[in-house]
């Protein structure tokens, strides 16, 4: 099963989604070779919630405060997601890194602060491009990896999906080749074998995100070590992304 998993960001509107959701439902069919999820903005999750209803697709956040409850103007809790139906949230996504300057420990206690709530990850990491150039990017993910796992259980990792993301890759319709990918999923499970154990590793779930278009895909759809993709830009328009989710049904 692949896990195919679109990432809004800040677009479309409730009423926009609204629709996109009706003409997903009418044109998708739960099965059991992809797992859909919908990260979308806070102010349409109800909605979706509502109208995904008992389908198979998994609702997803883009983003959780660290802290609890309280004074934290313009945050949204753990607590409220779930409370809404929120399945999963994006954390450490590279726009929010880098504009929003979130480090790693603060991506760690985002972390323990979904889990604590009963909601799965997808823990975003990857190298810039001057590291890339550099050779950097085993290291990067090495002390993302490590910093992002801290104090955590091997059995909490069952609810964590690693998204390689390399940060060059996002948004310019540049991707690094199938080998390159296939590399930086070893990495991440090779960290996981060294800090947890061998079956942890084998068992983590890996995706790639990072300009993944119905144009490209089908040079990335038989990835040996990853299990699925982060789509951003490619899942707005919905008659594109069906046409990736399609390549593997
Ligand atoms: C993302 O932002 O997570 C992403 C993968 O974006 P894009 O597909 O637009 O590169």
């Amino acid at each position: 099963m692949k896990k195919i998993i679109a990432n809004f960001k800040m677009n479309k509107t409730p009423s926009q989604i609204k629709q996109y959701l009706i003409d997903l439902m009418a044109r998708y069919k739960d099965g059991d070779k992809v797992e859909l999820g919908l990260s979308i903005p806070y102010p349409s999750l109800p909605i979706a919630k509502f109208l995904i209803g008992e389908r198979k697709i998994k609702l997803g956040a883009q983003n959780l405060s660290d802290e609890e409850v309280g004074k934290n103007t313009g945050e949204v809790s753990g607590e409220m997601l779930k409370d809404v139906g929120v399945n999963y949230v994006i954390i450490g996504h590279s726009e929010r890194r880098k504009k929003f300057k979130e480090d790693n420990k603060t991506i760690n206690n985002k972390i323990k602060m979904a889990l604590k709530n009963g909601l799965e990850i997808i823990l975003c990491v990857g190298e810039s491009l001057s590291e890339y150039n550099t050779l950097k990017t085993k290291d990067v993910l090495t002390e993302q990896l490590e910093s992002a796992f801290k104090g955590l259980y091997e059995n909490e990792l069952e609810n964590i999906t690693v998204a390689y993301e390399p940060i060059w890759a996002i948004g310019t319709g540049k991707t690094p080749s199938a080998r390159e990918i296939e590399k930086a999923s070893k990495v991440i499970r090779s960290v996981i074998k060294e800090d947890f154990s061998a079956k942890a590793s084998e068992n983590l779930q890996i995706l790639y995100g990072g300009s993944i278009n119905a144009k490209n895909i089908s040079q990335f759809k038989n990835l040996k070590y990853s299990n699925g993709f982060l789509v951003g830009g490619a899942c707005l328009d919905l008659a594109e992304f069906l046409q990736i989710i399609n390549v593997f049904i």
